[in-house]
Order: C-alpha cells, then sequence, then structure tokens
C-alpha cells in the first residue's frame, strides 16, 4: 500500500538536506524530522548581532572534488576565506599548518634546506623506535620541538588522556610544507557561504516538509506508518535501542561570548596548544566573513566527555568500538526499508564535501533503483 510520503528522512544536518534535494528533484515525496529547533545539524549559524556564529564547531568547506564544489556552488555564492590558523603556546603565536613560517619562527631558519636539516636533527633521536603509543610515533614523525609545543598539550585535551595512552595510529603522519604558505588546506577549493551555511540548507530544503523538534526514536511507530522507506542520519546504536551497547564519543562544549569590541584576536582560529589552558581553540567568527561589525562574537572550545544528552561529535574509532560498529553495520543491512547515512549513523569522520558526496551517491543509487 502506497503511504503518503515516499522518504522520511531522520535528521536535517548535510546528508539528509542533501538527499532530501535530490529526492524532491525526482519528484519523491519527503518528509524529513529533526529533533533540534533548526535545520542544518552542525553546520548551523546563529545570527548575533548580525554575526555568522558556528554554533557546533567552525566549518569551513575545503574539497578537491569538482563535483561536490559545482554542486554547493550551484545554491549558494562562497567567499575567498582561506584557513589560516595560529597556534598560541606560551604567550607565542607560531603560525600553522607546519610550514616556513613555523619554522623560522621555531628555529630562526630561513631556508627550506635548513629546515630539512634543523626536522631531520630532530627526528633523528627517535629514528629507531617501533612507536607504542601516540607519544612515541609523533616524536619519530616530528622531533620534540614540535611535538610538545603544538602536538601533545593539544591532543590529550582533545582526547580526554595521556599521550602515552592514546594509540599510535591515530596520527599516522604529520604535514610539512617546505614553504611559506598558512593555508591549513591542500585542498583545489575552499570558502564559507556568504552569509553562512543556513542559506545553503535552506535552498536545499525548500519546499521540502520539515517537522522541527521531532525525535524519531520518540515518534517511532507513528512516524514509520507515513513513508514507504526511510534515511536515518542519526546514531546507528541509537536506532537499535543500544541493545549491543553504545558507541562512544568524545564531545565539545562551546562557550559563546559577545563582546564590545571589533577585533578580539586578528584570527579567525587560534589553537591553544598547552595543556594547561582548557581550551583547545578561541575562534572569532566575524573573520569567517571579512566582518565589519562594530562588536563580535567569540568561542572558546572545551573538549568534553560524552555521555548521552551531550553532542556526539567525535567517534572513538578504537578497535573495540569498530568491533561493535561492524555489528550494528550487520543489524543495519538487515534493514530493507531503511537507508543509513552520514557521520552519525556511519559512525565516521567526514569532512562536509565527504557528506555530500556521499548523500549524492545514495540518493543515485536509490534513484537507478526505484
Ligand atoms: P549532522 O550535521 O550531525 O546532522 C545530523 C542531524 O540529525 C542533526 O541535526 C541531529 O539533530 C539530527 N538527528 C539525530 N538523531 C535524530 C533523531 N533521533 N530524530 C531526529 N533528528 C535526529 N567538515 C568540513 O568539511 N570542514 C570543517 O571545517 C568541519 N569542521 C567540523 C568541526 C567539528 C567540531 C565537527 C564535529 C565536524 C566538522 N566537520 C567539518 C564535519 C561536518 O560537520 C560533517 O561532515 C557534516 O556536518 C555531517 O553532516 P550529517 O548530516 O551527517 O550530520
Ligand atoms: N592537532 C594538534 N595541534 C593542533 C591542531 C591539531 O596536535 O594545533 C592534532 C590533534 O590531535 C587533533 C588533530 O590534529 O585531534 C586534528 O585536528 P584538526 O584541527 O586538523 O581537526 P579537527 O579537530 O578540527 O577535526
Amino acid at each position: 500500500m502506497r503511504k503518503e510520503y515516499d522518504y522520511l528522512i531522520v535528521g536535517s544536518g548535510l546528508f539528509g538536506a542533501v538527499f532530501a534535494e535530490q529526492m524532491k528533484g525526482a519528484g519523491k515525496k519527503c518528509l524529513v524530522v529533526e529533533k533540534r529547533e533548526h535545520v542544518g545539524g552542525n553546520v548551523y549559524c546563529e545570527d548575533i548581532a548580525g554575526i555568522q556564529v558556528h554554533k557546533y564547531g567552525a566549518h569551513i568547506m575545503h574539497t578537491s572534488n569538482k563535483t561536490v564544489w559545482e554542486y554547493v556552488n550551484s545554491f549558494v555564492e562562497f567567499n575567498r576565506y582561506t584557513n589560516s590558523p595560529l597556534a598560541c603556546y606560551k604567550g607565542e603565536l607560531y603560525n600553522l599548518p607546519f610550514n616556513m613560517n613555523t619554522f623560522k619562527q621555531l628555529w630562526g631558519v630561513m631556508t627550506p634546506s635548513e629546515a630539512k636539516a634543523k626536522l631531520e636533527e630532530q627526528r633523528g633521536i627517535y629514528a629507531e623506535i617501533e612507536p607504542a603509543n601516540l607519544e612515541e610515533q609523533a616524536l619519530k614523525l616530528c622531533g620534540e620541538d614540535i611535538y610538545f609545543r603544538f602536538i601533545k598539550g593539544y591532543t590529550e585535551k582533545q582526547w580526554g588522556r595521556e599521550a602515552t595512552k592514546l594509540p599510535s595510529f591515530i596520527i599516522k603522519r604529520v604535514p610539512f610544507r617546505f614553504i611559506y604558505d598558512n593555508n591549513y588546506f591542500n585542498d583545489i577549493y575552499q570558502g564559507i557561504p556568504i552569509g553562512g551555511f543556513n542559506p545553503l540548507i535552506d535552498k536545499l530544503l525548500q519546499e521540502v516538509e520539515v517537522r522541527l523538534k521531532t525525535d524519531y526514536l520518540q515518534h517511532r511507530n507513528e512516524l514509520d506508518r507515513l513513508a514507504n522507506k526511510i534515511l536515518f542520519t542519526g546514531c546507528v546504536d541509537e536506532f537499535f535501542d543500544c541493545c549491543l551497547g553504545r558507541l562512544e564519543y568524545r564531545s565539545l562544549r562551546f562557550e559563546h561570548e559577545h563582546l564590545q569590541t571589533d577585533n578580539y584576536q586578528g584570527n579567525a582560529v587560534i589553537n591553544y596548544t598547552e595543556r594547561e589552558v582548557p581550551y583547545t581553540r578561541i575562534v572569532e567568527h566575524k573573520h569567517f566573513d571579512f566582518g565589519t561589525q562594530r562588536t563580535t562574537v567569540i568561542s572558546r572550545e572545551y573538549p568534553d566527555d560524552y555521555s548521552p544528552g551531550k553532542e556526539p561529535y567525535y567517534p572513538v574509532n578504537d578497535e573495540v568500538n569498530m568491533k561493535l560498529l561492524a555489528q550494528y553495520k550487520q543489524l543495519a543491512a538487515q534493514q530493507l526499508s531503511v537507508l543509513f547515512g552520514g557521520r552519525l549513523a556511519q559512525y565516521a569522520y567526514m569532512d562536509m564535501d565527504d557528506t555530500i558526496e556521499l548523500a549524492l551517491n545514495l540518493a543515485e543509487k536509490e534513484l537507478i533503483h526505484c
């Protein structure tokens, strides 16, 4: 029997919104349910005094995927923002990512060959060790100066554990750039939608019915009856009532502050890399948009332990959790009328371009089959 909607889409983040847009374009009737009081998931921006505040963490679009870039640009115009965070360690500022500017600030070296020689000298002491944990891995990759100033404190805060107790696979490589270039990303395309991410989400969801403040898991029986198929973009373990156990996350806590000054730190992102400073970074949102407002909004970002009720930000992709995930994936495969997608349902850290690409692919696959 045909139901009222072709698709019930749980979650209005980028994954759900892109899927909805594609399905709408193919003439399918969709209903989006979102438990928050706004659409957009983690890319949502809140307008405070005319400044677009990235409420769930700073988001910068960067990609080398031309299809994805052209897709998002067909809805909104992007500005020329280039991410160039600074690192603050014990009151000194350094450029990121590690490039000739950083090496000059650290060691006073001017040329790439001097920088390479210094780095080799630093790494040499650890060349022979077989890394058993993150600390050893990082020392082997970059030596003491970089590790102790920029990596140890930040990483320990982020993961809430000593670097010697973290698995080495977290740091597979540390990118070094031997040119004077502070662009954090290597991708071809980069920017932020003019006016923030909300216009993008609004355009994707134009003419799609959305019910806010509706938690699918609390209204499951009635919602399931409404649609032929479901796309679920929430936490995969919660879909199955955590019957096999809970997947672990790291969370974040943001302290937003509206200040009566026009320019607080002169850069959008400053990382605080020493352990003693409790937050990992301060974001000054107006600089994402070259804002000229008279006031400013900053956000201090504190890593936090996750417990149900908090936002699940980073999956903990260690062995225990990946085993549990594999079991949930088996359960998911048995759900013939439910699709699972997005960072929470896939329990994977995915940048926005990956999220969009996967949503486009899933929609295409669906449309071939129906
Ligand atoms: P989400 O945005 O989380 O959307 C899922 C939605 O589902 C949410 O709105 C949630 O409320 C809703 N939902 C969940 N369960 C239910 C339920 N039971 N009922 C109803 N609704 C439900 N990527 C980049 O490319 N560049 C960046 O700079 C960048 N910065 C990031 C910074 C941080 C701190 C984090 C955590 C991620 C960052 N990302 C970045 C990644 C980016 O956020 C993701 O790729 C993208 O937002 C994922 O979209 P999604 O739809 O899968 O998930
Ligand atoms: N990192 C670090 N020092 C920094 C920035 C990052 O040691 O100043 C490490 C840290 O382990 C972190 C990882 O690099 O978890 C990824 O950080 P990035 O800011 O690139 O990504 P995000 O945390 O925003 O996903």
